[in-house]
């Protein structure tokens, strides 16, 4: 089979012919047909510190997929052949105190499929039948390979009550524009998304945000005066992983508010601890999607609403042939786009 894989330790990838991965009792094989580059694939690809420390060549990257099942192990009842799926990209012990209470999200042994096993860059890839989200035959497959961060969008963005609250989002990467989307959805009063990018902001107001700002022009205090808010935001939902968003942000907070922090920082950064705690801020880090809860929720957002699905379809701005995973690559990279999908049909 076609798969794009990390031979050896350092930058680069190729699209090589492997043996087709073998499907265990409790696994389910799936043809994937549409797969998403998320920044993890681009971290793989340039080998930085992460890459070096976390991935053992060789390996098959990507995580972001939706395909056919082709073969279910004999000892899956839940998912048959011919069904179509989207994966769950973080495989779990089921062993651990969170796993068996539940919160597989928590799990301490989490594996990432991409990045500690291989991936879905290929013609094929098997996973626990644990993991596959069966969907509906009518979806649309793009929307199916964008399951995986619109769930981070949707864990994120629904840990707290939205009706009428004011939310900022930080960073109109693609998880930032569906996050906007989510908000709109769930029925907050204000959305606002900043990024430094104008052509990404334009997808956050596609995506339904009331207003955007460019934070190379301006701050959230001038979100708020456009707004004629006066107490600041109820809502963060940290999706850029800058260290100056977080303190815009943290200064631009009601009293009693709540940020969810989703963007992951590429290092360590000094926040206004004072302000946390006197303006008694709640601050959550998110990981990856609740199993299957999230799941759940952005099925049925998608199947309920056109407005929705609409604005999440939008956001997939790139699709490439698998053998042009460079000008991908490049496209990802680049900034100029929401999310790139490859099609492996
Ligand atoms: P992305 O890198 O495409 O988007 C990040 C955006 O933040 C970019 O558009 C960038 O221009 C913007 N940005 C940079 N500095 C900013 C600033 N000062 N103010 C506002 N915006 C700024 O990423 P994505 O795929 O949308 O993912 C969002 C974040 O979530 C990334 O940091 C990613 O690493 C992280 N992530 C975390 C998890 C998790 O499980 N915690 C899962 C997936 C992604
Ligand atoms: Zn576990």
């Amino acid at each position: 089979m076609r798969a794009l894989t990390k031979l050896t330790a350092g930058p680069g990838l190729e699209l090589v012919d492997r043996p087709e991965p073998v499907c265990g009792p409790t696994d389910v094989k799936i043809r994937v047909l549409r797969a998403g580059l998320c920044g993890t694939d681009l971290h793989l690809h340039q080998w930085d510190d992460w890459a070096a420390s976390t991935v053992k060549a060789p390996l098959v990257i990507g995580h972001e997929f939706y395909g056919e099942v082709v073969e279910v192990g004999e000892d899956v009842t839940s998912v048959q052949v011919g069904d179509k799926a989207s994966g769950e990209g973080h495989v779990v012990c089921g062993v651990c105190r969170n796993c068996r209470a539940g919160r597989r999200h928590l799990c301490i042994r989490t594996q990432g499929i991409g990045v500690n096993r291989d991936g879905a860059f290929a013609d094929y890839v098997v996973i626990p039948a644990t993991n596959v989200w069966v969907q509906p035959s009518d979806l649309d497959p793009d929307l199916g390979a964008v399951f995986d961060p619109l769930g981070n969008a949707t864990h994120t963005a629904l840990q707290w009550p939205m009706v009428g609250e004011d939310v900022v989002i930080t960073g109109a990467g693609p998880i930032g524009v569906m996050a906007a989307a989510i908000a709109r959805h769930a029925g907050a009063r204000y959305v606002v998304v900043s990024d430094a990018s104008d052509y990404r902001l334009a997808l956050a107001e596609h995506a339904g945000a009331d207003l955007t700002i460019n934070v190379t022009r301006e701050s959230l205090a001038d979100a708020q005066h456009h707004l004629g808010m006066k107490e600041g935001f109820d809502i963060g939902l940290e999706m850029s992983g800058a260290a100056p968003a977080v303190s815009d942000m943290l200064a631009n907070m009601n009293h009693g508010g709540r940020i969810a922090l989703l963007g992951l920082p590429h290092q360590s950064y000094d926040l206004d601890w004072g302000k946390v705690i006197t303006h008694m801020i709640t601050l959550k880090g998110i990981y990856g999607r609740e199993m299957y809860d999230t799941w759940y929720a952005m099925s049925q957002m998608i199947a309920t609403s056109e407005r929705f699905r609409s604005a999440v379809t939008q956001v997939i701005t790139h699709r490439f042939k698998a053998e042009q995973w460079e000008e991908a690559f490049e496209t990802a990279k680049s900034g100029q786009c929401g999310k790139v999908v490859l099609d492996w049909s």
